[in-house]
């Protein structure tokens, strides 16, 4: 169970503490893998139509250099330039030679069902060698970086969700042949966390999901730590019962602190507190989106309106659709939706 408080104007996630013989945090969901299907081929001389570009590209970001794929930082923009050409054939060398590497990924075809592969083994995907070990509370260094990394496979995803929504935003609902591909499908997360459509013109609500989930990829790509550990400190003050706090527009206030018992805190980074570590990492990860969400937001406020513990159908679902673009939970569950296709652990 999970109460939620604030302490000196920052958010703070807040978690008291399981009572025995309620076990063990609640098992990560079994992953998906977050598999993909794209409807033409992708690459040199291919369609490139933008939802598949966005699905290859993602499925390259999400998966290491050291296994054939971008990384991270791969630019997830849904248009196939020189960058995801090369990336696609490095990908293709990488596992089946050169011979193999036409640079053209193909419905169903070898280069499709290797990433698919890739992208189903459950392990977070790790090529970095840690930077400075840091003493994150009780969280280990692996546990930190396991977390950080899967919130990062989580966001790409979230944008893979919402960059496949957006050349079909102003479709008035023709069925085009292909369901799974239509336009109610590919809005389906987006109107169920956002409720984007029936009210107004979706496209600026659209982009400003878009933008926080895109400014959620820079933290990882801050200077100074090659995963972006450098954004997510141990929290100084130890606070017990609290799974992690930070700043609202935090990631606007580089190099800005203030006092707080005694302590420095950093207003431009978010601290996961010792709590963390009896949570399962599915729940770490979702805790790293929520808190990032408020980290991003700027110049409008993501805030705490309403929680996922609050209730199914209760609080939740009463937001304005206004309120739900200003609301941290709401971009951590799709998110967490984007990703795994169910609703994320109750906690
Ligand atoms: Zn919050």
């Amino acid at each position: 169970m999970f109460v939620y408080k604030t302490i000196g104007g920052a958010c703070v996630k807040s978690a008291t503490p399981k009572s025995q013989g309620q076990g063990a945090a609640p098992a990560p969901a079994p992953s998906l893998g977050g598999a993909i299907a794209i409807q033409h081929p992708v690459g040199l001389r291919g369609r490139n139509l933008m939802a598949d570009v966005t699905q290859i590209q993602s499925a390259l970001a999400r998966i290491a250099p050291a296994e054939g794929g971008a990384g991270p930082r791969f630019e997830v923009d849904g248009h196939c330039g020189p960058k995801t050409n090369n990336a696609i054939q490095q990908f293709q060398i990488k596992h089946f030679g050169w011979k193999g590497a036409d640079g053209l990924v193909e419905p169903g075809r070898q280069t499709l069902q290797k990433l698919n592969a890739l992208l189903a083994r459950t392990a977070p995907a790790s090529v970095v060698a840690p930077t400075t070990p840091t003493n994150t509370g009780s969280l280990t260094q692996p546990e930190l970086r396991a977390a950080i990394e899967l919130a990062q496979r989580w966001i790409l995803s979230a944008q893979a969700t919402v960059l496949a929504a957006v050349p079909l935003l102003h479709d008035t609902g023709r069925v085009d042949g292909l369901q799974a591909f239509g336009r109610d499908a590919r809005m389906r997360l987006l109107n169920k966390h956002f409720q984007i459509d029936g009210h107004g013109i979706p496209t600026h609500r659209v982009q400003l999901i878009l933008r926080v989930f895109d400014r959620m990829r820079q933290v990882f790509q801050r200077p100074g730590g090659m995963w972006g550990e450098s954004a997510f400190e141990p929290d100084p003050l130890h606070t017990p019962g609290v799974a992690a706090y930070t700043w609202w527009g935090g990631f606007f206030l580089g190099g800005q602190s203030r006092k707080e018992a005694g302590h420095t805190i950093r207003l431009d980074t978010i601290y996961l507190c010792p709590d963390l570590k009896r949570l399962s990492e599915d729940i770490r990860a979702f805790v790293v989106v929520h808190e990032l969400a408020h980290f991003v937001g700027h110049p409008e406020y993501i805030d705490d309106h309403a929680y996922n513990f609050q209730g199914k159908g209760a609080k939740i679902q009463r937001l304005t659709p206004q309120l739900r673009l200003l609301n941290a939970e709401s971009y951590a569950n799709f998110a967490f939706e984007s990703a795994r296709g169910g609703e994320p652990p109750a906690f």
